[in-house]
């Protein structure tokens, strides 16, 4: 490294060392500053396999992304944030915030203005009041950098006045092919108009963990259909010569384990249901007392089984981050791995699914670790870290794309070992 890069590299540790880089690169010009063009081209491809656990990597399916992990860097486990649900994730991978700090609490929540809000095709979702800190592409699209979604939780809603510039109405039928032709139809357009942050989703790990459990061989049919996905997408990065531009980060939200209908818990076994207003069911159940029935709701669901821990809003562990916040319910009760909480009723109408997989626990739980991998111009190649929190994940982006990061739960320094240096 030259003199002059150590001078450069010293200044840019420096306070102001945004502000000085911008003044030395317009002083010297861009052949001179090649960290700051580089910087300008850079972009992010950014994809979720809902309900990827960790392991599944290693499973015979999983080959491309086994490939890619080798090119670049991944996480034995990447950790979720508690609920371990799809929304709550999701929506924390690209602001970097806690529920608590974002807002989506859950798929399932209640707020005393807002009214519902639940997943699937429902307006709540498309409504920003519900969507709290700042996505990474709201971060991007201020500071005029453009961003594209194939899906991902929040981008049909405007938030902080701003969206995507392309999203789509969220449609599970949509084809993988039709997503992955779109994602390579925005990195082909000219550079001066193409997004350089893209999102993208695919559902076939869920889905099949859901009604087949994680160790079945549907889902590894699922990881072989995702992870076809992955491979397309870096041949087609690399037939449209972006290789050394486009950095490709593969997420998952969540893990998955097996669930018998044997591992039950009963509400109304313990508790008058009439008592009480169940606003999330499981394996978080968020619990809504009547007025004056708190108490008796508490005391009756507390210590009542085994597998069921409840708590006072309050009282719920610091490490889950779910003690405050009006979309947090005053009882929070939290069903052990592979248990789930129901009703008489419930239970005989619940479907055969009920015998396959689920995810929403304790977010320590091995179980519930998930999927991190990615390459890229600015990744290392060949490391491997044991574990990686998702609220790392906005700072990460918003530093590969070179965005001023709004404040977030999570650290640049947390990643740092990831990146080139
Ligand atoms: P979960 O119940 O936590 O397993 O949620 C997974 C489900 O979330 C998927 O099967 C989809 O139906 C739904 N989903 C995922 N992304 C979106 C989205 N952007 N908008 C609406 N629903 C979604
Ligand atoms: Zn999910
Ligand atoms: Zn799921």
């Amino acid at each position: 490294m030259s003199a002059l890069r150590l001078a450069f590299a010293a200044l840019l540790a420096a306070p102001l060392g945004a502000l000085l880089a911008a003044l030395l690169g317009a002083l010297l010009g861009a052949t001179a500053c090649s960290g700051a063009t580089q910087e300008r081209d850079r972009r992010v491809v950014l994809i979720s396999l809902d309900g990827f656990r960790a392991d599944y990597i290693a499973r015979p399916a999983a080959r491309r992304l086994r490939e890619l992990a080798a090119r670049g860097v991944r996480a034995e486990r990447m950790e979720p944030v508690f609920p371990t649900k799809t929304f709550p994730n999701h929506y924390t991978i690209v602001t970097g915030l806690y529920p608590y700090h974002h807002g989506i609490v859950s798929n399932t929540m209640r707020d005393s203005l807002l009214g519902a809000f639940g997943i699937g095709d429902n307006p709540a979702a498309r409504d920003g009041r519900w969507w709290g800190g700042e996505p990474i592409w709201v971060t991007a699209e201020k500071q005029g950098v453009r961003s594209a979604a194939y899906f991902w939780p929040g981008t049909e809603a405007e938030i902080g006045g701003v969206r995507p510039h392309w999203y789509f109405r969220y449609d599970g039928a949509v084809p993988r092919a039709d997503r992955l032709r779109q994602v390579l139809a925005w990195l082909a357009m000219p550079a001066d108009s193409a997004p350089r942050l893209i999102t993208t989703y695919l559902s076939d790990t869920d889905d099949a963990g859901h009604r087949f459990g994680p160790d079945a061989p549907e889902t590894d049919s699922a990881i072989a259909k995702s992870d076809s996905v992955i491979g397309a997408l870096v041949d087609g990065i690399a037939r449209l010569g972006l290789a050394g531009q486009v950095d490709l980060i593969v997420v998952s939200d969540h893990g998955m384990v097996k669930a018998t209908r044997a591992q039950t818990i009963v509400l109304d076994d313990y508790v008058s249901l009439d008592s009480l207003t169940v606003v999330d069911w499981s394996p978080i159940t968020a619990i809504a007392p009547n007025p004056g029935a708190a108490r008796y709701v508490y005391d009756r669901l507390h210590g009542a089984h085994p597998k069921f821990d409840v708590y006072w809003k309050a009282d719920v562990p610091a490490r889950f981050h779910y003690d405050s916040g009006a979309r947090i319910m005053p009882i929070i009760g939290i069903a052990a791995d592979g248990w789930r909480v129901t009703t008489r009723a419930r239970a005989r109408n619940q479907a055969a699914s009920w015998s396959g997989g689920d995810h929403g626990y304790d977010n320590q739980l091995p179980s519930m670790q998930t999927l991190f991998v990615a390459a890229g111009p600015s990744f290392r190649q060949g490391t491997t870290v044991p574990s990686l929190a998702n609220v790392h994940i906005y700072p990460l982006i918003a530093h590969i794309l070179g965005l001023r990061p709004a404040r977030t739960d999570g650290s640049l320094d947390s990643v740092r070992a990831l990146l080139r240096p």
